[in-house]
């Protein structure tokens, strides 16, 4: 076995963790989950001399050891369970040389872990700005460390780092802070009480409600507490240890470091009274939005037109290639149309992402969320839902990813299920043809009567969005910590290095997280879509033939008639016609029904679905919609498309659940079945309701 060490990254938020981390590990990294959480774990591998090899462990930001929210739990779990396989063997603190004093409280607490505790001080290029110079001998001295002045954005400091780390070993774990010094009785008695254990240690089990794996919790409670101390004493005595940390890092800094303030002050005040300002600060943020907008949707379809004809052409050329059978199909029709789907995704996640880290980058998120909150919060969304849900409108599957950056569980949680409701692109072609059929052309003033109801869709996707965050808010129970910025960060040209490896992290997690489900059940579509029981399937080809035999149709009509008739005896085919008794009261016919079922794989199917049922080529629209005028209502009489069903179907739409990449990314992202399912249920059965009362009503 080779030799491991095990660092773990820890910090405050936004003090350049995940800067530190890439430095380190470059593209050696991988991003899953905490088991059973949803917080993010990111873990890396750095080379050292020798051979050596350092596993790293970028930890979510934390401002101290008293847990507050899953996040800092996770960090505490970590550092307080010695046979967990990623216990550090070294741990790294970094934090912001602005920031000094509110960052290394958290150091002292690790440090007093008695875990080998290495400083960075990052960002250094800016001290020179700030007039900030420290004196690192002696602040090495008191903070009984070996002390990384680093700046990621200059690529300084990462060698000397990463000798320390191999040899983590020369480092002291002296205690920054002797809590016996608080409370001389309380701590002597623990320590005798529990003479084989950290003092600190159990000083956090005491006072830290986390699961702590092995240590037994009501045992050392139990002595604990005993006789002297109530809750609220504790309380006092934890902030009295407080106090004393801070009088520790303050005494160390007096001398450690000095700040030239006559060479600061900045543009940034200017700035934030722009960005945050009660018009402008909209504005702003709106033009930004359009902007993001747009580009996810001009800037994508390019190279998305392309990788849909790279793979039909490629499914084309499987077709002629291979020889024929149900492999060749399997591989032609399924696996690599499934691929295809998967693959047309990443221009948009990747543009989405480019946008999105370069505005958490550049410090403008903190303003966005500052200038959101207010609003946003009442409907238990963060003020970074502002995001998923206007990028909702291009796609669902980046929007959902989008929620990452939403610190709070509970508010990430209610924007990704609320999103699917906003319009997304795939409901557009549904909606036109729809619309086209069965809103009359005249105008209200001015404006066109079919142009207000594509307008009014947009619309009740975004209310229903929201008040559905609405409800959800009251009614899930989950705590969880709404997270405040207690600062603004600085504005940051970002690191274009951040920006690639965020990029290229969502698109790969995108890919082979949500992609493996996407493709399993586009390859299920096309198996209902492609196989059906009995002869009427198997011998398709004969019987149209047969049926169509003395009405002299050129070969690409009997084709299309051929293709018409195998869709309709197909497994979906036949689930369409099942369901045709659910969905006649909302004024459908089965034929609806077999587009309604294939519409899982992807909504604009619909269109391109009707038009083989109806044996008309799927480009030719115009044909298309005069298919769709000409048709029966085969119980009610009257087109089938009129005023009442086309309503009612429009609002099936636009309130269904019919994506399966959504709600593969919603498995990914919320590591369970349970929501996904939940989504599916729940929304597709409103969308069932609100079409029948719609067609009811109007028929
Ligand atoms: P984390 O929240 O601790 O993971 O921090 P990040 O790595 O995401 O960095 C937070 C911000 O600090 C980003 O905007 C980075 O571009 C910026 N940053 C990171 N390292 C440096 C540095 O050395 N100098 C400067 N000026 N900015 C940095
Ligand atoms: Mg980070």
């Amino acid at each position: 076995m080779s030799k491991q060490i095990n660092v773990a990254l820890i910090g405050n938020p936004n003090t350049g963790k995940t800067s530190v981390f890439n430095a380190l590990t470059g593209l050696n990294q991988k991003v899953g989950n905490y088991p059973g959480i949803t917080v993010e774990k990111k873990e890396g591998i750095c080379k050292l001399p020798r051979g050596v090899k350092a596993h790293i462990i970028d930890l979510p930001g934390t401002y101290s050891l008293n847990a507050s929210s899953l996040d800092e739990n996770v960090v505490i779990e970590l550092l307080l369970n010695k046979n967990d396989k990623d216990f550090p063997d070294v741990a790294v603190v970094v934090s912001d040389v602005e920031n000094l004093k509110r960052n290394l409280l958290l150091y002292t607490q690790i440090k007093d872990l008695e875990i080998p505790t290495i400083l960075v001080i990052n960002m250094a290029d800016r001290m020179a700005y700030k007039g900030i110079s420290l004196d690192l001998d002696y602040l090495e001295e008191h903070l009984k460390t070996k002390i990384a002045l680093v700046s990621t954005r200059k690529k300084q400091g990462i060698d000397r780092l990463k000798n320390l780390i191999f040899n983590y070993k020369d480092l002291s774990i002296d205690h920054c802070v002797d809590l016996t010094e608080i409370d001389p009785t309380y701590f002597d008695n623990l320590k005798k009480a529990f003479p084989n254990q950290l003092l600190y240690k159990l000083w956090l089990v005491i006072t830290q409600d986390v699961n702590f794996g092995k240590t037994d919790r009501n045992e050392i409670d139990a002595v604990a507490n005993f006789k002297t101390k109530s809750k609220i004493d504790l309380k006092r005595l934890q902030q009295k240890e407080t106090i004393k940390r801070y009088q520790f890092i303050n005494n160390v800094l007096k001398k450690g470091q000095t700040i030239d303030i006559a060479s600061a002050k900045d543009l940034r005040m200017k700035f934030d009274r722009i960005l945050t300002h009660k018009i402008w600060g909209y504005a702003i943020f709106f033009i930004i939005l359009l902007t993001i907008f747009q580009a996810i949707y001009d800037w994508s379809s390019v190279p998305m037109d392309f990788i849909d004809s790279a793979f039909a052409a490629m499914s084309e050329w499987t077709k002629t290639q291979l020889p024929q059978g149900a492999f060749t199909n399997l591989l032609s029709e399924g696996i690599i149309p499934g691929l295809g789907g998967i693959v047309i995704f990443i221009p948009q996640i990747a543009f989405l992402f480019l946008f999105i880290s370069v505005l958490e980058e550049s410090g403008y998120m903190s303003r966005v969320v500052f200038l959101m909150d207010r609003i946003m919060r009442r409907f238990g969304l963060s003020g970074k839902s502002i995001v998923p849900l206007i990028s909702g409108t291009a796609c669902a599957i980046p929007a959902i990813m989008a929620t990452r950056n939403i610190e709070s569980w509970k508010e990430r949680l209610i924007t990704i299920l609320v999103t699917p409701f906003i319009t997304c692109s795939a409901r557009l072609p549904v909606y036109l043809i729809i619309i086209s059929l069965v809103i009359p052309e005249g105008r209200f003033i001015g404006l066109g009567y079919q142009a207000l109801t594509l307008m009014l869709l947009y619309l009740i996707g975004f209310g229903t969005a929201v008040i559905s965050a609405y409800i959800l808010n009251k009614v899930l129970k989950i705590k969880s910590k709404t997270f405040f910025v207690v600062e603004m960060p600085n504005y940051k040209l970002p690191l274009p290095k951040n920006v690639a490896i965020t990029v290229l992290e969502k698109t790969k997690s995108f890919v082979f997280g949500a992609g493996k489900i996407i493709l399993a059940i586009s390859i299920v579509l096309w198996f209902l879509a492609s196989y059906g029981p009995g002869e009427n399937f198997n011998d398709a080809e004969k019987i149209t033939k047969k049926e169509y035999a003395n009405q002299h149709l050129s070969a690409e009509e009997l084709h299309q008639k051929i293709e018409s008739h195998k869709l309709e005896h197909s497994y979906i085919g036949l689930t369409g016609r099942a369901i045709e008794p659910l969905i006649r009261p909302l004024g459908y016919d089965w034929k609806i029904g077999i587009a309604i079922v294939s519409s899982f794989a992807a909504r604009e199917v619909f269109v391109g679905t009707l038009a083989t049922i109806y044996s008309v080529g799927s480009d030719q629209e115009e044909t298309i919609k005069n298919r769709m005028a000409g048709e029966i209502n085969p119980i009610l009489g009257g087109p089938l498309f009129n005023f009442a069903s086309g309503i009612s179907l429009l609002l099936f739409y636009a309130f269904a659940m019919q994506c399966m990449s959504t709600l593969a990314i919603v498995k990914k992202e919320t590591n369970s079945w349970k929501w996904p399912i939940l989504q599916l249920t729940i929304m597709s059965s409103f969308a069932y309701m609100v079409a029948l009362i719609a067609f009811q009503i109007l028929k």
